[in-house]
């Protein structure tokens, strides 16, 4: 079993929990340290229980508060030879450059990490494999190729990027060169985007659908909820919206097929 939990997920931070029941990792620190202490606090975890922490690329919704917490804990940073050299802070204790095409292991937790396609040096996002149970990270990507699809197929549980509802982009407030940078195949996946990959990979043991990485300013919960149902109208149990100022709960992944209610009943009448 795995159990993921964010810290919270958005334009203006993310920061992901990952545990088995030997090894905790954290997917990005893009709060201040102790905003990350404070949140991770509400989900029991401190941070010498941290195993290590995975860095996907440098943009400071991610890394915001990986220096301070390098510094004050000592905790194993790993990330790519690209994210290191793009740190503004760089000064690290501990750190370990990982291939973005080639797995390794963090204690008993497998890390397939995938190069993606993003306005960063060498962006990249994670499967988090333990005794058979996968979870997949995939955000800040402009565009889902069909090397990270293959990536996504599988997971049991999956973050996914729903960064902008269309029509709010269009006429929010961010200027026409901004509103290019987000749209383009090195931005972000936007809510009508998100659907058809979720669509695409969904099969009968993908527990959690978890929307992440939303905007503030260009999308709400609601759209991004509803565009994503869609895609998979039977998946309205297993979509959860991850909020920015707020963890979520734990999630636990077991890699069972999920039984809806209808099929509990055909089974049991
Ligand atoms: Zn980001
Ligand atoms: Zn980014």
């Amino acid at each position: 079993m795995l159990e993921v939990a964010s810290l919270g997920s958005g334009s203006s931070g993310n920061a992901t929990l990952v545990r088995s029941a030997t090894t905790t990792l954290l997917i990005d620190c893009g709060f201040t340290l102790k905003e990350t202490l404070k949140r991770m606090a509400t989900l029991g975890v401190a941070p010498s229980d941290l195993t290590g922490v995975l860095i996907s690329h440098e943009h400071s919704d991610h890394v915001k508060g990986i220096g301070p917490l390098s510094r004050k804990f000592g905790v194993p940073i790993h990330l790519t030879h690209g994210t290191f050299g793009r740190l503004r802070d760089n000064r690290l204790i501990a750190y370990e450059l990982f291939h973005a095409h080639a797995p390794f292991m963090m204690g008993d937790i497998e890390v397939d990490p995938f190069p993606t396609p993003h306005d960063a040096a060498e962006s990249c996002q994670f499967v988090l494999r333990h005794q058979g149970v996968s979870f997949v990270v995939a955000t800040d990507m402009g565009v889902c190729t069909p090397f990270v699809l293959e990536k996504l197929r599988g997971a049991n549980g999956l973050l996914i990027e729903c960064n902008y509802d269309e029509d709010m982009l269009r006429n929010g407030p961010y200027p026409p060169s901004l509103q290019h940078r987000i749209r383009s195949n090195y931005g972000h996946l936007g809510n009508v985007q998100a659907g058809p990959v979720v669509k695409a990979i969904d099969h009968p043991a993908l527990e959690y659908i978890l929307l992440g990485h939303l905007s503030e300013k260009n999308n709400t919960e609601n759209c991004a909820r509803e565009a994503v149902l869609a895609s998979v109208s039977d998946a309205g149990e297993r979509v959860e919206v991850l909020k920015q100022h707020a963890a979520s709960r734990w999630y636990s992944i077991s890699g069972q097929a999920v039984t809806t209610e209808s099929e509990y009943n055909q089974v049991t009448v």
